[in-house]
């Protein structure tokens, strides 16, 4: 059956051929400095190019009695709106699986999941499900000590600490804004992979994935009067967002132990420094939010009293020669989370 297209808003980097799980390698510690590894601190800044609203579940109501609103409210360090460290990590660690031979968390398999297409709908199908194949290979499944994955064994895996601590990013001058985007709705999951019908229950099968997602998405909103015309037709309700506004620099540190020069470049790759692309963060990333630029780093050694400059170009050759590397998945995330994402 001819895919149907993919909706706008992301866009898929392939899976490996297979997921590379290796024997735990000794520097995949925190017991000793291990030879031939690197240990330090990269102080960083980020510059928010796109609003960014890092959501916390909670909201709560503004405006007056004609204009009453739900604002979603922006995680907060205390009082302090901040970036926290899980989310960077768990966005870097997004990217680095999609340039490694790494495991993932797939979409639930085999389980029934309601589906909003007119096309299908009008014939009947309702649900679609993942096939038990799409995913085989692909499950984050890698614990210690069984052999590890790239991403696991930086990022951590069951019984294994992670060799990255990622610290919260905290605005330098800490201001919240407020913006609007179309109601947000669980994605679609016969837009994850190739499909087929199934005859036996009429429910879409998904036989093979896309590949991971990636939110894209520039600023392209309609005036606020079409957008509530889209909205009253898909009876959904506009979100309004509290935000970090564009231009917000955000300071935070990563603290690395162990590391290879391979697995350093990876990380340069994954924190968007060599080869240079963007982050996307948090909520409405297809709605034209969420890009993070790292605007400026500094590299301290670990033992050392002064600052010594990363040799970005040396990380990165060693990553692209490394096996863990995937270098076409590297190209395309690198053109996806270009300037313009
Ligand atoms: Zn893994």
């Amino acid at each position: 059956m001819k895919p149907t297209s993919p909706a706008p808003g992301y866009a898929f980097i392939s899976l490996p051929e297979r997921v590379d799980r290796q024997p735990r390698p000794p520097h995949a510690a925190h017991d000793r400095r291990h030879e031939a590894t690197y240990s330090g601190t990269l102080r960083l800044t980020w510059l928010a190019e796109q609003p960014i609203h890092i959501g916390t579940g909670f909201k709560r109501l503004v405006g007056d009695r004609n204009a009453r609103a739900i604002l979603r409210e922006h995680a907060r360090l205390g009082d302090v709106p901040c970036i926290p460290g899980s989310s960077l990590k768990g966005v870097l660690r997004a990217r680095f699986e999609a340039v490694t031979h790494s495991c993932f968390d797939p979409p639930k398999h085999d389980v029934r999941v309601k589906i909003r297409s007119s096309t299908f709908n009008e014939r009947g199908i309702t649900h679609a499900i993942l096939n038990a194949d799409a995913v085989r290979g692909f499950e984050r499944t890698c614990r210690s000590p069984g052999p590890l994955c790239p991403a696991c064994a930086l990022f951590g895996a069951l019984n294994l600490r992670s060799r990255l601590v990622v610290t919260d990013a905290r605005p330098a001058a800490p201001t919240l804004d407020s913006y609007t985007i179309p109601e947000q709705f669980v994605p679609n999951l016969h837009h994850v992979g190739r499909l087929r019908v199934r005859e036996s229950d009429n429910v879409l099968e998904i036989q093979r994935l896309h590949g991971r997602k990636f939110a894209v998405g520039r600023d392209e909103r309609p005036p606020p009067s079409n957008y509530a015309h889209a909205a009253a037709q898909r009876q959904a309700q506009p979100q309004r967002l509290e935000v970090l506004p564009v231009g917000t620099h955000l300071h935070s540190e990563l603290r690395y132990t162990n590391l290879t020069t391979a697995e350093l470049g990876g990380l340069l790759a994954a924190l968007g420094l060599a080869p240079r692309s963007r982050l996307k963060i948090g909520g409405g990333k297809c709605h034209g939010l969420g890009r993070l630029f790292l605007a400026e780093h500094t590299h301290r050694p670990r033992g050392k009293h002064d600052d010594e400059p990363l040799d970005l170009d040396g990380c990165a050759h060693a990553f692209a020669r490394s096996p863990a590397c995937q270098a076409a998945n590297l190209a395309r995330l690198v053109a996806l989370h270009g300037e313009d994402c």
